[in-house]
């Protein structure tokens, strides 16, 4: 067998727990191994004089024991101070054996390594590696020790040493790895070659310094982060073409049933919202599936479109199925559709995780025998129990909530022989050009770049919560004037459960400042029907404030509502704010927003919030958080779904972006043989959902 695809058994010291572990790492065979790269390095490669130490670094260094002590006081610890002739420097243990106690015993010459810190008594180190040494001669090492991702159980040196062993048998002679990439684009970018970059990135050159390598412009590691990336974007680029292999059913556009629809809206269609209608009928109408994205601004008129293309799918006597990311939106979506096709004989099914036994049973089975027209959902309706008679549309609302890998998992549903339902993503989250690439380009994408009329950009000041009281009273005269408030709850922490804790204590004391203002109060942990009803109360105008947590970020419609108060705005992302805000500005009077922030606010902190003061356009707040954040911050985690990067990283490599689309097309044109090994070689056991 090939060497680099044997397993990882084959090497020494690989035993079958640290097989079952490399494997959830992704490693299965040597070329695994040798792909499996450096998280950071660490420089052992000499010793520092205790004076030239500072707190943050990570460093080598080395002294005789003074003392080492016990010590009581706090949390009980082994305390020992070593000196060189230059200074002294504590070492601070919470777990140690009497052994070792004696092992430091006045006297002892040792090295230590680890992260120096301030501490009580001067600079120390907290549980550093350390070993009693002879002399200092012999202890430094000639390279950097590189430091790799590890999984539960396994130890870095039992990695260590395997990929050391894949690099002597695979990467000594240079002649076992097929370098995919043609000359001449190693040429353009006067990339090393395979077999070096990856000996170099394992085991870095004597001269190099760390700092060198995480700053990113070493060639062998724009190299491999450029092959990374393009590895992504030609898995995408490969999606969009095997899109065209499958069939997908022709949707009529029945001239006299969708003109009837767009007359009954109390609205017109702006020319945007015409404008993608128009694209959508010309993908729908066509024998292959639609992958189609459309990005539309906070209140835009995303839905309405959406539910044009349903009517296409349902006048051909096809299923939809709209999957939102909240049960929230869910119901949105749910209220809007029964209204806009209610005098249809069109039965509309909801669906979520929350829908349980009979009733449950009973929408399933509607789904599976073709009764239920429009489905409209959780990711529930993705589950496997849950079959489609005859689906011809999937529309997935707030794509940014869902994470690549979803979005593709999607794609078998409804598969039916040959044929494929068409797919229609919104989102409201522009995405630069740049990393669209990354994360949509295996899609079409629509833009709706006008707002409806009589929209009024919505006046957002920036305020200290220790002006709370002050905004409080406001909500008394917004009141007065018949008009509705939001007042939303955010807390750091994920946790769900905290989040509403702090909604109902808010609540309670809102309720109690504001005897004149009828307050209530949705979040997360209620009951769908609860929040329903509520919901539905704040629309019928029998609350005049709600409070609620950024479950309402999106999707919640309420024209009346132009005051909007967020709580530590400082520690939401740009977007998720300028969505909260979107739920003001929908009615025909002026609208604000309170940006409220704790004191001390960062500079970054200050920009940031600076930002959503000066701006109602979600793309020039997107953009502007991409210069503050980088990229990697602002796909942020709810996007990692795709970003699981092994050496690229997308703040320090942007400046590769551009090259790899120009590469992919070159690639696609001229080298498709070597697409597929490419995108194994990088994302080989991670893409379940690449196609062959
Ligand atoms: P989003 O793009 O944020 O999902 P929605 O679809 O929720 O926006 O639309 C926001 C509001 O604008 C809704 O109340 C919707 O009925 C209304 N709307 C949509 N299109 C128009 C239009 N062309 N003219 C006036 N109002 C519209
Ligand atoms: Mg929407």
């Amino acid at each position: 067998m090939e060497i680099l695809a044997q397993p990882v058994t084959s090497l020494s010291g690989i035993g079958p727990q640290s097989v079952i572990r490399l494997n959830k790492l992704g490693i299965y065979t040597i070329q695994d191994l040798l792909f499996h790269l450096p998280l950071r390095y660490e420089d052992r490669t000499k010793i520092y004089p205790i004076n030239t130490l500072a707190s943050g670094m990570t460093v080598l260094t080395s002294g005789t024991v003074e003392f080492s002590n016990v010590q009581m006081k706090g949390r009980r610890s082994l305390l020992c101070r070593i000196s060189d002739h230059t200074g002294f420097l504590t070492l601070k243990f919470f777990h140690f054996s009497a052994k070792q106690q004696s092992n430091l015993s006045p006297g002892t010459l040792i090295s230590c390594f680890g992260e120096v810190r301030h501490g009580y008594q001067g600079l120390e180190i907290v549980h550093p590696e350390y070993k009693i040494i002879s002399s200092t001669d012999s202890i430094t090492e000639t390279r950097l020790t590189p430091i790799y991702p590890l999984t539960e159980g396994l130890r870095q040196s039992t990695l260590r040493k395997a990929i050391t062993q894949s690099i002597l048998l695979c990467l000594k002679d240079n002649q076992h790895l097929t370098d995919w990439l043609p000359q001449p684009i190693l040429d353009k970018f006067n990339f090393p070659s395979l077999n070096n970059a990856l000996l170099s990135i394992h085991a870095p050159e004597e001269h190099i310094s760390a700092e060198h390598l995480q700053q990113g412009n070493l060639p062998s590691l724009k190299r491999l982060a450029f092959e990374e990336l393009l590895a992504h974007h030609l898995t995408l680029l490969k999606n969009k073409k095997t899109v065209k292999k499958w069939q997908a059913p022709i949707f009529k556009a029945n001239q006299s049933i969708t003109s009837k629809f767009t007359s009954t809206l109390p609205f017109l269609l702006t020319s945007a919202q015409k404008r993608v209608i128009d694209e959508i009928i010309t993908d729908c109408t066509s024998n292959h599936p639609m992958l189609r994205l459309v990005q539309g601004d906070v209140g835009s008129g995303k839905t309405v479109v959406a539910a044009y293309a349903a009517l296409l799918s349902i006048s051909t006597d096809y299923q939809v199925a709209i999957m939102a990311p909240t049960e929230l939106l869910a119901e949105q979506h749910l209220r809007n559709f029964r209204q806009w096709f209610e005098n249809n004989e069109i039965n509309i099914v909801y669906l979520t995780g929350q829908l349980k036994g009979k009733a449950r049973k009973e929408t399933v089975e509607s789904i599976n025998n073709g009764l239920a027209n429009i489905i409209i959902g959780t990711h529930a309706l993705f589950q496997d129990s849950v079959t489609f008679k005859k689906l011809g549309l999937i529309i997935i609302d707030e794509q940014h909530r869902f994470g690549v890998h979803q979005r593709l998992a999607l794609r078998e549903k409804g598969q039916l022989d040959n044929y494929r339902p068409h797919q229609l993503i919104m989102t409201a989250t522009p995405i630069p050009r740049t990393l669209a690439m990354l994360q949509y380009s295996d899609l079409d994408i629509s833009i709706i770049d006008e707002l409806p009329p009589g929209r009024k950009p919505v006046t957002t000041s920036v305020i200290p919560s220790n002006r709370r009281e002050e905004v409080i009273s406001k909500i008394n005269q917004w009141t007065k004037k018949n008009h509705q408030t939001y007042w939303v709850c955010t807390l750091i922490e994920e946790s769900d459960v905290l989040q509403c804790e702090a909604a109902e204590k808010t609540f309670e004391h809102l309720t109690h400042s504001l005897p004149n203002v009828r307050t209530a109060l949705v979040h997360g942990r209620m009951k769908s029907l609860e929040k329903e009803v509520v919901m539905q109360g704040f629309k019928n105008h029998e609350y005049d404030l709600l409070v609620a947590t950024t479950v309402i970020e999106v999707g919640v419609d309420v024209p009346n509502a132009s005051l909007m108060i967020i709580e530590n705005a400082e520690r939401l992302g740009l977007s998720q704010l300028h969505q909260l805000r979107g739920r003001v500005g929908r009615g025909d009077q002026e609208s604000y927003c309170l940006l409220m922030y704790q004191h001390p606010l960062s500079n970054t902190g200050r920009q940031r919030l600076g930002i959503l003061r000066e701006s109602n356009d979600g793309f020039i707040i997107a953009e502007k958080d991409l210069e503050l954040r980088g990229p990697g911050d602002v796909m942020g985690t709810r996007q990692t779904g795709l970003m699981q990067l092994k050496i690229a990283n997308l703040n320090r490599d942007t400046d590769l972006l551009d090259h790899i689309q120009d590469s992919a097309e070159v690639i696609c044109s001229q080298y498709p043989n070597i697409i597929q090994p490419i995108i194994d070689r990088w994302l080989g056991h991670t893409t379940h959902y690449s196609e062959v």
